[in-house]
């Protein structure tokens, strides 16, 4: 690999990340004349863009979710291959985060640059295993980059439900879910674990989870919870997105146990503050040792960090031996909550 320009032919701007030679932003946070988009997730895809090129699937996530907004014209780019965009060859590889989500491979005059933009390591039933890339500068998230953060085994966390639904078999388990990729990803991995009773949901969660379902993606048989009589949900499980748990509707349900699939169950202090009961660890991000081997394994002498705890993750990085610094892009925003 060549040594990376002294001129960084990528920077912020007030928009995002630019690519200079190419001219378009990687996930800009404003619409602009021409973006590559790394995921579906309201903060790194945002409406009014003119052009658009990501996976086929980020787009017809962005299709549901902004409709027209999702962009004047939009390039669908398989895993895989590539497209020359001004001076710049643009590839997508797997960032394993949601479905559809992608890494942006940037290549210019025989420099390498990767924005992973939100990434995980661990197989996830419902998308692309991360492909790491060798490249001169990767650009990572940090949201959990803390050593504190240490994700357990999602089978065992699954586990975790499953028995409290054979402890409590009257209760309703009401599971908060992040609505694009955490909804899914729980169904699929219940699914793994021989659960194979309806799941029922919350009515925000019910089209993307029929996206997936479109897109190849098989969750099992879920039910709309909407106008369901209360005593048909005791001992079921009902999925909801975080922003309903505490709302009238959920209070109507009939004695709820109240969980939560995040990254952050792992604060236990945050679980109580959100009146849960039963918080399972389960993340669409790296943790911190996935984080700290990524940065090993894409062999990259420069490490930027775009968003999340990004100070302990340039700390940890220069430690390694790298070249780091924190890009500090605003608008990227927490999708775990
Ligand atoms: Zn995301
Ligand atoms: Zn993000």
């Amino acid at each position: 690999m060549t040594t990376p320009h002294s001129t960084p032919w990528v920077r912020t701007t007030p928009a995002g990340l630019y690519v200079e030679p190419g001219d378009f932003h990687v996930d800009p946070v404003r619409g602009v004349e021409r973006s590559v988009v790394t995921h579906g997730h309201s903060d790194h895809a945002r409406p009014g863009s003119r052009h658009v090129l990501a996976t086929p699937e980020t787009l017809a996530i962005m299709r549901l979710r902004l409709g027209d907004q999702a962009g004047g014209t939009l390039q669908p780019l398989p895993y895989g291959e590539t497209v020359r965009i001004g001076e710049v060859d643009v590839r997508l590889a797997p960032a394993g985060h949601v479905l559809g989500s992608a890494q942006v491979v940037l290549e210019w005059r025989g420099s390498r640059i990767v924005v992973s933009g939100d990434y995980k390591r661990r197989p996830d039933p419902t998308c692309a295993l991360f492909e790491p890339v060798e490249c001169d500068v990767f650009i990572t998230e940090a949201t959990f980059g803390l050593p504190v953060f240490r994700h357990p085994d999602d089978g065992h966390e699954i586990g975790r439900l499953l028995h409290s639904l054979a402890l409590f078999p009257d209760r309703v388990h009401l599971v908060g879910v992040y609505s694009l990729g955490k909804c899914q990803r729980l169904l699929a991995l219940l699914r793994r674990h021989g659960y194979d009773r309806p799941v029922y949901l919350h009515g925000a969660l019910i089209q993307m989870t029929e996206l997936y379902g479109r897109l190849g993606v098989a969750l099992g048989e879920t039910l709309p919870a909407a106008g369901v009589a209360r005593g048909e949900l005791a001992g079921q499980i009902l999925l909801a997105p975080p922003s309903a748990m505490h709302d009238l509707w959920a209070r109507k349900l009939p004695d709820p146990l109240i969980a939560m699939a995040s990254g952050w169950m792992r604060v236990k202090q945050r679980a109580k503050a959100r009146g849960v009961e039963l918080p399972l660890v389960i993340s669409d991000h790296a943790d911190w040792d996935e984080l700290v081997g990524t940065i090993a394994e894409v062999k990259a002498p420069e490490i930027w960090v775009t968003h999340g705890n990004e100070e302990a993750l340039v700390r940890q990085a220069t430690l390694l031996g790298r070249k780091a610094r924190a890009l500090s892009v605003v608008g990227y925003e927490d999708d775990e909550t």
